[in-house]
């Protein structure tokens, strides 16, 4: 059985020169093509978002998760580790796959069984980058749309709100992603989540899910009175993901955000916090709750998630 502390974040989709961008081919068909995975469906959960914002932090905790419930098979809460542990996997703050736009996956597949007796894989993706200039932004956006057709799952990482600026983002790279994509009927993506850090409003709109829901609206809400673009927007955005939800996070405390001393033990981490991430966590990667990617209509295995990737990059760099 595999040791979490053995496997390792991959830059599978980096940028190259003049807009292009380079696939890791051999990375990815050393993960996607094993013997004992590669005809299993696929699940694929991306945390998507600019830098510097606890991406990593909460993808560690994704893979506690994922390592104590699929390859310990344990039950309740103590997945979330112990008090005094450092937190590891795809690192935060430091570490050399920073600042790097592009595409990171965990090295390490985990086999999970669906409710209904499908065997599955999951993969947890790392997709990063920044709107800051307009390379930037271009170079973005074709990262996040490859990350948006490629999960079955998207968690869109934000700051404090949704802005405005956050929606157009977002618009950007579900038509970059529509434009590649030979639509049918029917939502092209699948689930998205916009997950909202250090959410400081907790008495207009509870943390969690309920309170997210209430946000969701209120941002999503097209009325009358409101510019066309801005009406429009809000429509393409609802129209591309089959599911649409929000989750507003608390801050996890001053020693996360500004102790350099720091290490991830859940000591230092506010009681808030934690509880949000027991109940974040398994809405997402709990076998009732993991969706399995379909593209088309198609449910894709490990394998075919390869040949997509080739496929995409071609059209991105064509
Ligand atoms: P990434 O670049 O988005 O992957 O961000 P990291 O996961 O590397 O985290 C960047 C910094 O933010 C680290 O110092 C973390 O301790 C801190 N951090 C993690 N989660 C949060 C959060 O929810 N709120 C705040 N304010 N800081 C966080
Ligand atoms: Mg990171």
């Amino acid at each position: 059985m595999e040791n979490l502390k053995s496997g390792r974040g991959i830059q599978v989709v980096v940028p190259g020169p003049e807009h292009t961008f380079t696939l890791d081919e051999e990375a990815l068909e050393e993960l996607l093509l094993r013997d004992d995975v590669k005809d299993r469906s696929v699940v694929v959960v991306s945390v998507a978002g600019a830098f510097r914002k606890g991406k990593s932090f909460l993808l560690d905790f994704f893979l506690r998760y994922m390592h104590n419930k699929y390859n310990l098979h344990g039950s309740g809460d103590d997945w979330l580790g112990s008090e005094d542990e450092p937190l590891t996997g795809f690192s935060w703050r430091g570490g050399s796959e920073r600042n790097t736009t592009g595409l990171l996956f965990w090295s390490q597949p985990f086999k999970a069984t669906l409710d209904n007796g499908e065997k599955v894989v999951v993969y947890l993706m790392d997709t990063q980058g920044t709107f800051d200039s307009e390379t930037t932004v271009k170079e973005t956006a074709t990262v996040f749309a490859l990350s948006t057709m490629l999960s079955s799952v998207e968690i869109y990482n934000l700051s404090q709100n949704i802005q405005e600026d956050d929606l157009q983002q977002l618009q950007l790279f579900t038509d970059y992603g529509r434009l590649a994509q030979e639509t049918s009927e029917g939502a092209p993506f699948q689930r998205l989540l916009m997950l909202i850090r250090d959410w400081s409003f907790p008495y207009d709109h509870p943390y969690g899910a309920v309170g997210g829901q209430q946000l969701l609206e209120k941002r999503l809400k097209v009325h009358e009175g409101q510019h066309p673009e801005l009406q429009t927007l809000r429509v393409q955005i609802m129209s591309c993901f089959e599911e649409l939800a929000c989750f507003l996070m608390p801050h996890p405390g001053l020693k996360v955000s500004s102790d350099p001393k720091f290490k991830g033990n859940l000591a230092d981490i506010s009681e808030e916090f934690k509880l949000c991430l027991k109940q974040l966590v398994p809405m997402l990667l709990a076998p009732e709750n993991l969706i399995v990617k379909k593209i088309d209509g198609h449910k894709l295995k490990s394998r075919d998630l390869l040949l997509y990737f080739k496929s995409y990059i071609n059209i991105f760099n064509g």
